[in-house]
């Protein structure tokens, strides 16, 4: 089966995972950071023309940073078509129409979409997510901390001081602002899921400050989990490590992007409908027994 032909068949069950979609090369396609759905290629899957919902999350409220493109965006769909409402984050104007096409999709399936631009490294802006949520929403039930910065470098030398502070700032800084900013306003039987990385167990060496963010996010995880069932909150902190995943921080960061997921046992990127039934899962009732745990979704590559 040629790649052509594997492009848009997504989702068929029997299918051999490895060759369900597009393997590299990839045409070079270099992007400025953000980065956008639209000039990807081949385009990245969402689950637009697969996703099922089965009324896993009916009725719940949904935070999700970054979810106008890549994993996101294929939460943010997913989760709307299990029943939530949606609140979706995104860094700045470049994605506009990615922010508006995300939100069609949630407003198709029959739920409530917002939208909110802005730069998460500010604990003002993360308050003002949250305030935003509370008030259109009332709650919020699904917090997912999926929006990161990256950048490739060759060496240690390479990196600038301001680039490593904002990676942090951007990754893991926002994670504790806004969980601080929600946790109120989150009854029990709620969730929040940070999005880690496989960087988190196997460091790239071009990634120095992502792959140490990564790793701090994990511990952060466990430790919150901790903090709040110790509390009796009851609500439950989990994490999802992707491996490589075909979204527009890619070809938007990694110079040499037509490689990109050749380092996996399938030999292809994941495309972000691969990864949503993880947040979906956590976010669910059938998980509620699992707290401070990372479910890796990295095409078979280990994380032991
Ligand atoms: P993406 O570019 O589609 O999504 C990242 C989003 O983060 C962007 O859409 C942008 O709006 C948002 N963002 C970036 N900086 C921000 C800021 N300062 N303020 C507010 N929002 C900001 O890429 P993606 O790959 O879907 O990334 C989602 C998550 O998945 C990230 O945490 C990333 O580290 C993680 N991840 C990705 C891969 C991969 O290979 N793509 C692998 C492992 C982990
Ligand atoms: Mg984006």
């Amino acid at each position: 089966m040629t790649t052509d032909q594997t492009a848009n068949k997504s989702g068929q069950p029997g299918d051999d995972p490895t060759s369900k979609y597009p393997k590299p090369p990839f045409p070079r396609k270099p992007q400025e950071v953000p980065g956008t759905e639209g000039a990807m290629d081949p385009k990245a899957d969402h689950g637009e023309q697969s996703y099922r919902g089965k009324n896993r999350l009916t009725d719940k409220v949904a935070v999700i940073t970054g979810g106008d493109s890549g994993i996101g965006k294929a939460v943010a769909i997913a989760f709307a078509r299990e029943g939530a409402d949606v609140i979706i984050s995104y860094l700045d104007d470049t994605e506009d129409r990615d922010a508006q096409d995300t939100v069609r999709y949630i407003e198709e399936a029959g739920r409530k979409a917002l939208s909110i631009k802005g730069d998460i490294s500010s604990e003002t802006h993360c308050q003002k997510i949250i305030e935003t949520a509370v008030k259109e929403f009332g709650r919020i039930d699904i917090l997912i901390n999926n929006a990161a910065y990256q950048m490739s470098r060759e060496s240690l030398q390479d990196i600038p001081a301001w680039e490593w502070e904002k990676t942090f700032a951007v990754n893991i800084h926002s994670m504790f602002y806004l969980c601080k900013a929600a946790e109120p306003h989150m009854p029990p039987g709620s969730s929040i899921i940070n999005t880690t990385s496989v960087n988190a167990y196997e460091p790239n060496p071009t990634l120095l400050p992502y792959a140490a963010t990564k790793a701090a996010i994990q511990n952060f995880t466990a430790n919150l989990s901790q903090i709040l069932l110790e509390q009796g909150k009851g609500i439950r902190v989990n994490a999802v490590a992707p491996g490589p995943i075909w979204t527009p921080l890619i070809p938007s960061t990694i110079p040499d992007h037509e490689h990109f997921g050749e380092n996996t046992p399938f030999e292809r990127p994941g495309q972000p409908v691969e990864v949503a039934p993880a947040y979906v899962f956590l976010a669910s009732d059938e998980a509620n027994y699992i707290s401070g745990a990372t479910l890796p979704v990295t095409g078979g590559r280990l994380t032991i």
